[in-house]
């Protein structure tokens, strides 16, 4: 396109985008010719001409281009809808979308930066958890740079016409806007959307709260690790830690836990872990706990008590490289206590979600951990996101979700 703005970069900063990498910062540009506007079409070219690939602009944030494409063309409404469309045929792979949520658009992973979008599928909940409309699907979606934003209307247009969706839920209120000088805004862009929802996932049934859950509402990306966590559940007393509304807990009370207590900090997730065990009739092995869980394992700890299984799916505690030190410190921390409180072949199920925190560091962490509790591991499976969630080569930070399933071997 001609009126897009031509991005030079750098000598030597071009072998990151050749490797598949869709973001280019700012200090690794030499030169932008053209009108600089949020959201404007950019096209990003080596330092001596090569042609990299076509992206958008965000004028106020590090992360300067995102490409969205290695040919010359526009993010307009065709190619948004083309994009969907690939990312829809690998969902209809993994997902039946007539009964089941799934994580739609995966940002940059699928090919359009910035955006997210899961699609959840259930049945309208009114305020005492009972059916109050037909069964439906809703879609959330996350608008997270300045290009996305740009073009949110064309989205919007696309995800109606490919999935006619009830409603579509705006959740732009993740800090990360701010760094691409967009305010932090939710609110209906069609349809109607209640404020909660009931879904189904690994054969439970689970209360979403589209309008105020944390993030879309529900976290879609560890759903096969929920179910398989609960493989190892049967006749365990379960600690599930960072539980949120309960997914790993309730999956496992329901594969025949002996009992689950679950904690998180947020009382507003804790009501919801035992509404959901309500709703399964489950409440009877479910305890829920609003605590913290670092001072939490550290008074089990105190107290001696023992587990024969225990979960932590904590928040990202490293969300940029400077916080990689602090990070480290924080699981190691909760590692370490968790394994002092597992009984002997006693299950550990551990968790990051933080990308920065890759791996590699994961992995040795653990190893101290290990060590230093004086316990010998073996490793029964290292897990990732779930397929929704997809992968992609070049782009490291799309492969950010790590779960480790181990057991204590005391001989
Ligand atoms: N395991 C959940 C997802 C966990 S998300 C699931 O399967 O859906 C991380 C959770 O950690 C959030 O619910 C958040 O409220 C909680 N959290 C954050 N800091 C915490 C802390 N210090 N102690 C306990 N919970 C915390």
């Amino acid at each position: 396109m001609s009126d897009a703005v031509r991005i030079q970069l750098k000598p030597r900063e071009e072998d990151r985008i050749l490797g598949g990498h869709p973001w280019i910062y700012d200090n690794e540009i030499a030169r932008t010719e053209g009108g600089v506007s949020s959201g404007a079409e950019a096209r990003a070219y080596g330092s001596r001409g090569r042609f990299l690939g076509s992206g958008t602009l965000s004028p106020s944030s590090k992360i300067r281009v995102r490409l969205h494409s290695r040919s010359d063309e526009d993010w307009d409404a065709a190619f948004t809808r083309r994009t969907l469309d690939s990312a829809l045929s690998l969902r209809r792979r993994c997902r039946d979308l007539r009964s089941e949520s799934a994580r739609i658009l995966f940002g940059e992973a699928d090919g359009l930066p910035g955006l997210i979008a899961d699609r959840f599928a259930g049945t309208p909940l009114d305020p005492d958890g009972q059916p109050a409309g037909d069964p439906g699907s809703w879609i959330v979606l996350q608008v997270l740079a300045a290009g996305a934003e740009a073009r949110k209307a064309a989205v919007v247009e696309a995800l109606t016409d490919a999935l006619s969706p009830d409603g579509i839920l705006e959740r732009s209120d993740a800090p990360v806007r701010q760094r691409e000088g967009l305010p932090l805004v939710v609110g209906i862009l069609s349809g109607s959307v209640p404020e909660r929802i009931e879904i189904r996932e690994n054969g439970l049934s689970f209360v979403v709260n589209l309008a105020a859950g944390q993030k879309t509402g529900w976290f879609l990306d560890q759903r096969e690790n929920r179910a398989a966590a609960a493989a190892y559940a049967p006749g365990r007393t379960v600690l599930d830690a960072f539980c949120n509304a309960g997914g790993f807990g309730l999956c496992a009370a329901r594969a025949g836990a002996a009992s689950v207590l679950a904690v998180d900090s947020s009382e507003a997730a804790v009501s919801q872990v035992r509404e959901n065990a309500r709703r399964n009739g489950l409440e009877s092995l479910v305890e829920a706990r609003a605590t913290n869980a670092f001072d939490f394992l550290r008074d089990l700890e105190r107290d001696n008590r023992r587990f024969g299984m225990i979960i932590l799916d904590p928040p990202a505690f490293a969300k940029n490289r400077a916080a990689l030190e602090g990070a480290a410190r924080g699981y190691k921390e909760i590692n370490l206590r968790a394994l002092r409180l597992l009984e002997p072949g006693g299950v550990l199920v551990t968790c990051s979600c933080s990308w920065w925190f890759d791996r590699e560091r994961f992995r040795s962490m653990l190893e101290y951990a290990a060590s230093d509790s004086g316990r010998r591991l073996r490793y029964l499976e290292d897990r990732t996101q779930a397929p929704d969630h997809p992968v992609v080569s070049g782009y490291p930070e799309s492969r950010y979700l790590k779960c480790v399933i181990a057991e204590t071997v005391d001989r």
